[in-house]
């Protein structure tokens, strides 16, 4: 029988896993707070369990590792790329920002994606499966330990589609802002989604405080779906709507996400319908100049256009930034370095 991922259940779930066996309640905080605080990969560190109870985990549960394969470092700005093997052999990545703030972690929430953007490498080929809990969480916890920096902030934007894994995605948040784990306050974890509509309102009704970023691109129903699939099935319209009610629900203001796309989706037209979208709304434009793949013919603007691309919704009073580049000297774009391994 396969052993149970101990790592994936909320700190209420596994207080009443421990009494089905038998355990106290303060066991399970103290298994909890080895799992989560203290970071433990293995039953034996749990030294204030006794033997015959660290001898019963190890026969009905696992602690499912994500194992560091490769780990590529930015000699620009430290950004920090890691590849990690799941327990099946499917390999993931995560990447460690430093910013003057404070440390930033990307995560992946699915092992490939099936939401097929076209700029996007992790789209390549298909999904392979989702992530756990303990495998989002796992990224976190082994970067902490192997950078020996403390992470403040979690952006889940690395490969996959968190509102495909939905049950999944939420657990890992609870699990992640939970006092007894690292306590990462909500305010601190943004999700993007391409915009699967029904899990965005699910989502404003969870009661969290999480940031909401959603990936828009084209600034109309027809130029979305060219570069986006999921376009398809829900109208712009209907995104926007579950957007607007993400913030009257939370208060917390959208991000929108635009991969500028020479000749596709930077003229002057596209700025103006953008401004007609976000203009009435509170909210903050996030302009990513488009990392080119080979397996597409996607060019990035240059410098010149973005920044007058960006000054034109400025000057119409949107609150729009042009993403740093992190780490563009090492596998920079979403997916590459897993697809990159993958081929080998
Ligand atoms: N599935 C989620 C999270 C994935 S990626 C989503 O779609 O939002 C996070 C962001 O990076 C998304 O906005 C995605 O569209 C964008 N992205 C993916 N590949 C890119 C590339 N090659 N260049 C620029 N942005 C890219």
């Amino acid at each position: 029988m396969e052993k149970k991922d101990i790592r994936s259940y909320t700190f209420e779930e596994l207080k009443t896993e421990m009494e089905q066996i038998g355990e106290k309640a303060f066991r399970s905080t103290q298994i909890y707070s080895w799992l989560h605080e203290k970071l433990a990969d293995s039953f034996d560190e749990m030294t204030n369990l006794s033997k015959t109870l660290r001898e019963k985990l190890n026969t009905e549960y696992e602690i499912r590792m994500v194992t560091m394969v490769e780990r590529q470092v930015s000699e620009k700005d430290g950004t920090n790329k890691f590849l990690f093997e799941l327990y099946d052999g499917h390999v993931i990545e995560s990447v460690l920002m430093k910013y003057k703030h404070g440390n930033s972690v990307c995560i992946s929430s699915q092992a490939g994606c099936r939401m097929g953007c076209r700029f996007c490498a992790s789209a390549l080929d298909g999904l392979a499966r989702n992530l756990t809990p303990s495998e989002m969480l796992g990224q976190i916890y082994q970067i902490q330990k192997l950078s020996g920096e403390r992470v403040s902030n979690v952006v889940v934007m690395g490969t996959g589609e968190p509102l495909d894994n939905y049950d999944n995605f939420v657990t890992f948040i609870h699990m992640l802002s939970d006092e007894h784990g690292l306590n990462i306050s909500q305010r601190n974890i943004t999700v993007s989604t391409c915009g699967i509509v029904p899990n965005m309102r699910r989502l404003a009704e969870e009661n969290l405080q999480i940031t909401l970023a959603l990936s828009l691109h084209g600034s109309n129903q027809e130029k979305r779906k060219r570069l986006m699939p999921v376009a398809n099935k829900y109208e712009l319209s209907e995104v926007l709507s579950a957007c607007d009610y993400y913030f009257e629900k939370t208060g917390r203001r959208i991000t929108f996400e635009y991969s500028l796309v020479q000749g596709i989706n930077d003229q002057e037209e596209d700025a103006k319908e953008l401004i007609g979208i976000l203009g009435p709304r509170n909210c903050h434009l996030n302009l990513i100049p488009v990392n080119p793949i080979k397996e597409r013919d996607f060019k990035k603007p240059t410098r010149q256009n973005a920044e007058k691309f960006k000054n034109k919704l400025e000057k119409s009073g949107i609150n729009v930034t042009i993403r740093r580049e992190m780490g563009s000297d090492i596998d920079g774009a979403c997916g590459q370095l897993r697809r990159r391994y993958r081929k080998k």
